[in-house]
């Protein structure tokens, strides 16, 4: 009998559901858009259910999802989605949820990291010690792989959040902080601050100048942090193709010399586009199942 493997990228808007063969190929899929949890999670139950009548039954799922998120292993909530904006998600215990009603593993891990061990497996970040996925979109966040291994400490890392400083009198729209990099270069922060919709931002806009600016802030502290091999830049904003140069640019002047580079390694080495552009997500779920073998 054929084993498959479930993947679900689990985002604030929908979630993307599929069937994978081993062979990373998707078999079915459908997305579902991200409602109430009961809804959403019950219609994600049914597409699995469906499917398992058609012979395409599932041996575990890999979930990626939004967050934040408890994966504190001796924690009662170990799986559950903690203390989110989002309206009715807190504390849904949604890995429990689905194991108990697929009856089958399920392995939980933040959508970022698992973006990022999508791009160490398959993507641009191969053979990275050190890679950082960063998606700027709705939201901006980041996630984290040593050697391999998603990275959790204390929670897991919430690296959007970090603090930038901005010259001018620029306010972002993060509910928590005055200037952190989520709400001074997230889509909705450019919406915020620029008091306009998302398509009407065309390449002469100012907006990009300071959209690289905070980016190139962001990746200046995580090399000097972590060290990067590879800081991977995907997500909708990053659909502006002259954006990632303007942040090479700009980082390359703050770094002022700093960092000696390895032989042979330039800045276009370690800031990189996503090398599975819109599956890293879908791809990160799907290997998260790797982890029972
Ligand atoms: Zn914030």
């Amino acid at each position: 009998m054929t084993l498959y493997k479930g993947a679900i990228e689990a985002g604030g808007t929908k979630f993307n559901c599929a069937i994978m063969s081993e062979q990373r190929e998707i078999i079915a899929q459908t997305r579902i858009p991200t409602t109430s949890p009961e809804e959403t999670i019950g219609k994600v139950i049914a597409f699995y259910h469906e499917n398992a009548d058609r012979n395409l039954k599932v041996s575990s799922v890999g979930l990626a999802c939004f967050g934040p998120l408890d994966l504190n292993l001796n924690s009662d909530q170990y799986g559950s989605i903690t203390q989110t904006p989002k309206p009715n998600w807190s504390n849904v215990p949604i890995r429990n949820m689905l194991m108990n009603s697929l009856s089958v593993p399920v392995f939980i891990e933040t959508d970022v990291n698992a973006a990022a061990l999508a791009e160490y497996k398959w993507g641009n970040a191969q053979t990275a010690e050190v890679c950082v996925y960063v998606t700027i979109g709705t939201g901006l966040g980041g996630g984290l792989v040593i050697d391999g291994r998603p990275i959790h400490g204390l929670v897991h890392p919430e690296m959007g959040h970090m603090l930038v400083n901005i010259p001018d009198n620029t306010h972002g729209c993060c509910p928590f902080h005055d200037n952190c990099a989520e709400g001074l270069a997230s889509g909705t922060a450019m919406r915020h601050i620029w008091k306009q919709t998302a398509e009407d931002f065309d390449e002469n806009h100012p907006a990009w100048e300071l959209e690289s600016e905070v980016l190139a802030k962001f990746c200046h502290n995580l090399m000097m942090i972590l060290s990067p091999n590879k800081i991977i830049l995907g997500g909708g904003v990053m659909g502006q193709s002259l954006l990632i140069e303007m942040v090479r640019t700009k980082l390359e002047n703050s770094l002022a010399g700093y960092i000696s580079f390895p032989k042979g390694v330039k800045i276009s080495d370690v800031i990189v586009e996503t090398g599975l552009g819109e599956l890293s997500g879908l791809y990160g779920a799907f290997a998260l199942t790797a982890q029972e073998d």
